[in-house]
């Protein structure tokens, strides 16, 4: 914002500024001036620190000095990018007539300027500026007065054209925001102060951005929609809720507000129906780490491990698909069809992929050429794209096959061949970046734009032509055209030989005298005059007709977009098919059943991530378990297993796989196992790790208890929940006793399928009680008093908890490890003895006395001090890690 908008006494480009800015204060002005982009005010501070630029001055404004800074035009985008990176968004104001015009008007008369476009993180198209493997979303949300309750989503990729809506609520807001991930969330200023959505905003912080209410008005939604796709009746969309039209509205307004007078290439908004996708909360979004890992890298996550995509679209479908698995079991088997397919035809497969590798990002150079801001290298994309969608097109003819295969590939026959073949005819092999720098045109395309590039390129040669011929014709064989700034170019003969061009009618007709020097003549003819001014045109001719046929070839492609974009769909899909099946056949994954049943057995499964990383490390191979959760099984079978054994066993190594394993089945993958059976699971749930929210004013407990509160009131018969040490952030029985009562309300309230970790070997005991619970546990052997952990997962309970092994191995001192044994002997046989009660009061915590020295204290004594004040049921973890650091001080 400008720190003062009053105009009074301003220059007249000042003013000119200051009311351009004034209409666009949420964003950063990028003001046009020659080969510039300058920012001035608070705008020129911010930018110049975000930027590392020289903040200068230019004249003064009400007595002060005006800050400034600029970048020049042709690096533009790369300060875009960065400024877009930080969240910033900017206004690009061009100047909008020639300077020379404005002279005209006066000498202080200012040139026309316009804000031609708003850059902002949610609608950007630049290559540059956007990331090949993801999706770049715009995000509405939309809600009606009277019916608060009831909110919708629509979301546009503009450099894509994907456009789609769904409904949600305020309780599962958050969780579909995040299934789609948006860089730019567009709600209307009355919601954004709604105190009930808070806590959804502060999730998302800066991706949130409080846009007018009008733009979400659903009763001028149609009439809004009918403008923006040029159509006179919205019947060919399909039917929405008020909420879902006030969200599209939003979207589509915030698109037309940020791209001024450019429209991008939507395709209609299509319906995301409620519960057609695997429902995942927030949390165990994060924590499972899908597309990113906690720490926010890409490196790690599901997604990574997964992705053996050659394109950037079919990166981002394979996102997308992961963000979204599928719950209609036909569906899931129709995707797990074309996999198996591809695998089998590893022939098809490799063809396919090599094809797959020189595709270009169809959709995103349609969306620049169609918002007027692509160059010919986008031509040159579609060109490209197109061939080798033909040539993958080919490898599929006389063959059967799976239905989602045959699908994309008849979408590729529907491309326009005809366009196709323009292109090619049309452009150069080699392309610059910018149209207004010409020579895209191919040679031959043209007749005229070749004849002017002959004029340009070889004016001398048309010159010496006609200098030929025209001394052939008059016989005077020292006939010369010559050039000179003053006459350009004339015809020169000597004195002598003047009388051939001067002496009948028709010769002084055709020749025009121009000069008589002392012993030559000079003329010109209409047509040397006429050459002269093609050639003086020829360039810029050329380039006029090569924006001419710039402008025609995209108006043809951008006229073919909706075939041309499920062409780049259908080619993003089988790259996408491919990538899977190649990755089910280096990783040994199985074929999935995913069907209607609420079974859910996985035999010999691993964990995708750990197994990839485990072989990098050339450590020990990774140890597939079985996870058996189906209803009934012969033997006794639980819907929830409960998982008890030493820290480091794998735990939770276990229970995320088994998640992972079953979103990998259903957004349409190989899963890695042995053999695997899923009833389809609705909605997954986890509570998995300490994920710290202090920053937002939360305890760990509270947070897990947040998160469990959500899991105990939302999972159906049909959900799969894994919950992690749930109760380990208070005291011991307060923690046991929660996770104790956890249990039993999935057991019988929700009756969902489970799996659960604890170190509290008591809950072992629910198993008598709780007829579809089973005890199961992680495997170690002992050796020589350490522990191995074999990460096998066994009928039955941890015998103990190997704590004191694991400390050791942990680097404990030695004499802490000792006494700790002792202290756990006899605590355990209080435990066999019934004493459990009188346990403390019985054991007195170190025996000091017997072995301490009268006259010095040992290490030992000092230590045995310490810890008898030492009470660690009342203590926080912070606290008990102060005091671990205290005694190994005192070591
Ligand atoms: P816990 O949750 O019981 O503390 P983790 O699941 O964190 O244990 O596993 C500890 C380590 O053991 C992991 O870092 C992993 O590398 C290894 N691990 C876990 N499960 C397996 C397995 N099935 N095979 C091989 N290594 C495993």
């Amino acid at each position: 914002p400008v720190t003062n908008t009053s105009t009074a006494g301003a220059t007249p480009m000042m003013q000119q500024f200051i009311e351009i800015k004034a209409a666009n204060a949420d964003s950063l002005l990028f003001y046009r001036m020659g080969d510039f982009y300058e920012l001035f005010f608070e705008d020129a501070e911010i930018a110049s620190r975000a930027l590392g630029i020289t903040l200068t001055k230019r004249g003064k404004h009400n007595g002060d000095d005006i800050p400034m800074c600029g970048v020049p035009v042709h690096a533009a985008d790369d300060y875009l990018q960065r400024l877009i990176g930080l969240g910033h968004r900017v206004a690009v104001c061009e100047q909008m007539e020639d300077p020379a015009e404005a002279k005209k008007r006066g000498s202080k008369a200012v040139v026309k300027r316009d804000v031609i476009r708003l850059v902002t993180p949610g609608t950007i198209t630049e290559e540059k500026l956007l990331d090949p493997a993801q999706a770049n979303y715009l995000m509405a949300l939309g809600r009606v007065k009277g019916d608060e309750d009831a909110l919708a989503l629509a979301w546009i990729d503009i450099s894509t054209g994907v456009f789609r809506v769904t409904s949600t609520n305020a309780e599962r807001a958050l969780a579909d925001i995040l299934r789609v991930d948006p860089r730019e969330l567009v709600v209307a200023e009355p919601v954004f102060h709604d105190e009930k959505l808070r806590p959804v905003f502060d999730v998302l912080g800066r991706v949130v951005n409080p846009q007018p209410a009008t733009f979400f008005d659903s009763s001028s939604a149609e009439s809004r929609l009918s403008r923006f796709y040029g159509v006179a009746t919205l019947d060919g969309f399909g039917q929405f809720s008020r909420a879902e039209l006030s969200a599209i509205s939003g979207a589509v307004a915030y698109v037309e507000k940020t791209q001024v007078s450019e429209r991008p290439p939507l395709g209609a908004p299509e319906r995301d129906e409620e519960g057609k996708s695997l429902f995942i909360d927030p949390a165990t979004r994060a924590n499972l780490e899908l597309a990113r890992t906690l720490s926010g890298n890409r490196d790690g996550s599901l997604l990574k491990a997964m992705d053996r995509t050659v394109t950037g679209a079919g990166g981002r479908l394979l996102a997308e698909r992961l963000m979204s698995p599928l719950t209609d079991p036909k569906e899931i088997s129709a995707r797990h069809d074309a996999v198996a397919f591809l695998l089998r035809e590893s022939g098809l497969r490799g063809a396919l992929r090599d094809n797959l590798k020189g595709v270009p990002d169809i959709a995103r150079a349609l969306s620049r050429l169609a918002l007027n801001r692509g160059g010919p290298r986008d031509l040159g994309a579609l060109a490209a794209g197109l061939s080798a969608a033909f040539e993958i097109a080919r490898l599929a003819k006389s063959r059967e096959l799976p239905a989602e295969l045959s699908r994309a590939f008849s979408a590729l026959g529907q491309l326009p061949a005809n366009l196709a073949g323009h292109l090619e005819r049309a452009l150069a092999d080699e392309l610059p970046l910018l149209k207004r720098d010409g020579g895209f045109v191919r040679a031959g395309y043209h007749d005229e734009l070749d004849e002017m590039r002959a004029l340009r390129d070889e004016s001398r040669r048309v010159i010496a032509g006609m200098e030929r011929d025209l001394a052939a014709e008059t016989c005077i064989r020292s006939l010369k055209i010559r050039h000179n700034n003053v006459l350009g170019y004339y015809i020169e003969v000597t004195a002598q030989n003047a009388g051939a061009l001067t002496e009948t009618p028709e010769a002084k007709a055709r020749f025009i005298h121009r000069q008589t020097m002392a012993n030559a003549m000079r003329f010109t003819t209409t047509e040397l005059a006429e050459l002269e001014t093609r050639i003086a045109n020829a360039a810029d001719r050329a380039n006029a007709i090569e924006q001419g046929v710039f402008d025609q070839l995209v108006a043809e492609v951008v006229g073919k977009s909706d075939a041309l974009r499920s062409g780049a769909q259908a080619l993003a899909e089988l790259d996408v098919y491919a990538g899977l099946a190649t990755l089910a056949e280096a990783e040994n994954y199985c074929r999935p059943i995913v069907d209607d049943s609420l079974d859910f057995c996985i035999e010999g499964g691993r964990h995708p991530v750990v197994e990839q990383a485990l072989r990098k490390q050339v450590a020990d191979p990774f140890v597939a378990n079985d996870c058996d959760l189906s209803p009934f099984n012969g033997e006794k079978n639980g819907a929830i297993w409960l998982l008890t054994g030493p820290n480091m066993g794998g735990k939770s190594t276990f229970l995320r796989q088994n998640a992972l394993i079953a979103v990998m089945a259903q957004m349409g993958s190989f899963v890695p196992a042995r053999e695997a059976r899923l009833g389809v699971v609705d909605r997954l749930f986890s509570r998995v790790g300490a994920s710290d929210d202090l920053a937002r004013g939360r305890s760990t407990f509270m947070v897990e208890m947040v998160e469990t509160a959500a899991i105990l009131n939302q999972a159906s018969e049909r959900s799969l929940v894994i919950l992690d040490e749930i109760g380990r952030g208070t005291s011991t029985f307060d923690g046991l006793s929660i996770a104790w009562a956890a249990v039993e309300y999935l057991h019988e309230k929700n009756r969902c399928r489970a799996l659960f970790a604890t170190h509290f070997h008591e809950m072992t005991a629910l198993s008598e009680k709780l007829a579809r619970l089973t005890n199961v546990t992680m495997r170690v052997k002992e050796f020589e008093g350490d522990v191995i952990f074999l990460h096998e997962v066994a009928r039955g309970a941890a015998d103990r908890s190997y704590g004191v092994q694991v400390a050791r191995l942990a680097g404990l001192p030695a004499a802490v490890v000792e006494r700790a044994r002792e202290v756990l002997g006899e605590l355990e046989q209080g435990e066999t003895t019934g004493k459990a009660a009188r346990l403390v009061d019985d054991l007195p915590l170190f025996n000091v006395q017997a072995r301490a020295t009268p006259v010095k204290q040992t290490t030992s004594d000092k230590l045995a001090e310490a810890l008898s004040g030492i009470n660690p049921d009342e203590m926080t973890p912070r606290e008990a890690l102060d005091a671990l650091y205290r005694l190994k001080a005192e070591a």
